[in-house]
């Protein structure tokens, strides 16, 4: 029997009875033999409660505090872990991420990992103990500073683990049953996937689907980590997210056309208004935004108007770096030389995910056709091998999504997703 990481989201431990069922099901892969490596988050909305908090402190809380802050909420559910697993007569330790050897660079509040040094807890596990490991967080390697690793990033510390520790699976336990071909909370026929391959996990996860953090499938893709999704509230079998289809029966679950439709309402949308049509007017725009460590998603540049020479560029970003990037381009303004900035918030992405439209003409055509008849207004486009993402009003988004998953034959005919717990916030 080998090691298995296994990872508990928020909801998984989101109060005392929680954390006491979740260390049951710890015991048990214990007691069957495995050496076991658990990686907590905070627990329930204690993460979204300390943002609030030090938003009412300070409008921009300067980043090496706010890592400071919000890893406290690991370390609460870390050391409660703990103490509930030696209640049930077993033996455990909890790390913080700087203890468990998870060095980062040292961008606050979105750090990377770039090397993982486990030694004490290979230690604790060599004792006999369970490793209670606390998610989202590490050291940076030049100031040792506390980091976190961005919202989710507990899932990237587990496959991260998992690497080093040569695990042979990483288990992420979360309040679904597993990935599902739409978003269970929006879809409730939404179905659920047996595998899915790596490539189509990275296009869902980077177009919304919070499931999975796209840096941990990044991750457990460069490493070849099996990651198996599933409910820590069910005893069922979830995802398998991995390189080579799954074997069930004598048969070999084959990849599916496509994978699912992802949903995303972080983002906002910058058109910055009256660009001189000429070279070097976008490099000058985005490097005004790179230079603010902002990264972009979508970008549209308009045909200029024939009597004025002049036209509009769109991008979208990150809701929660909209302020610096209107900043950093209104301190950019006249060496770039637009006229003005819109910015517009209440704008959504919806996704289509699936290797196989490469080789199956039409669906984008079908993409289309769904949306027109949901009466969906679209704003951007974008593409990718395996992707086609749309910009729409915040608002139309569920019943874009469900238009989406209907026309794409994605709905289930037997029973409703189930949404355990959590209040996906
Ligand atoms: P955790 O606290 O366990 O990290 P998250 O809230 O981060 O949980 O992620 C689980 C949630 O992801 C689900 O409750 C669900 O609403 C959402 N989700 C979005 N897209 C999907 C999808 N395709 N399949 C399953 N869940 C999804
Ligand atoms: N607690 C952090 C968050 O809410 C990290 C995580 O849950 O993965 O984003
Ligand atoms: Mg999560």
């Amino acid at each position: 029997m080998g090691l298995v990481v296994q990872k508990y989201g928020g909801s998984s431990v989101a109060d005392a009875e929680g954390i006491k069922r979740v260390a049951k099901r710890i015991v048990e892969a214990k007691k069957n033999g495995h050496q076991v490596v658990v990686v907590v988050s905070a627990m329930g909305d204690t993460t979204d409660e300390l943002i609030d908090l030090a938003e009412q402190v300070s409008p921009m809380p300067a980043g090496r505090e706010f890592d400071m802050l919000l890893t406290a909420g690991e370390r609460i559910s870390m050391a409660l872990l703990a103490m509930a697993i030696k209640n049930l007569g077993h033996e455990a330790q909890s790390f913080t991420g700087s203890q468990a050897g998870v060095i980062t660079d040292s961008v606050h509040n979105k750090a990377r990992i770039i090397d993982v040094t486990p030694g004490r807890i290979r230690t604790a596990l060599d004792e006999g103990n369970i490793a209670i490991v606390a998610g989202f967080q590490g050291v940076s390697a030049d100031k040792k500073d506390i980091t976190t690793l961005g919202r989710g990033g507990s899932d990237t510390t587990a496959v991260a683990l998992a690497a080093a520790l040569d695990a042979e699976v990483c288990e992420i336990y979360t309040d679904v049953d597993g990935v599902f071909t739409a978003d269970p909370r929006v879809v409730k026929k939404a179905r659920k996937i047996d595998w899915i391959a790596f490539e189509d996990m990275l296009e869902l996860a980077s177009s919304g689907s919070k499931v999975l953090l796209h840096r941990c499938v990044e991750y457990a893709r460069r490493y070849n980590i099996p990651i198996h999704v599933r409910s820590s509230f069910s005893g069922l079998q979830g995802t398998w997210v991995s390189s080579e289809p799954i074997e069930q029966g004598d048969k070999k679950v084959e990849q599916a056309i496509i994978s699912g439709v992802a949903h995303d309402t972080s983002e906002a949308k910058i058109t910055v208004v009256g660009v001189p049509d000429k070279p070097g007017e976008a490099a000058s725009i985005f490097r005004a935004i790179a230079n603010a460590e902002i990264n972009i998603d979508m970008v549209v540049q308009n045909v200029s108007a024939v009597t004025t020479g002049l036209t509009d560029i769109s991008f979208t970003l990150p809701k929660t770096e909209g302020r610096k990037a209107i900043d950093a381009l209104e301190k950019n303004k006249t060496a770039i030389g637009f006229e003005s900035l819109r910015y517009d918030d209440q704008i959504g992405k919806i996704s289509l995910v699936g290797a196989g439209m490469k080789t199956n003409p039409g669906v984008t055509a079908s993409f289309f056709e769904a949306l027109s008849d949901a009466g969906v207004n679209i704003e951007l486009i974008s593409t990718s091998e395996i992707r086609i993402s749309v910009v729409t009003r915040a608002d139309d988004v569920p019943e874009a999504v469900r238009a989406v998953h209907t026309a794409f034959g994605l709905d289930s005919d037997s029973a409703e997703a189930v949404v355990y717990g959590g209040t996906g916030r």
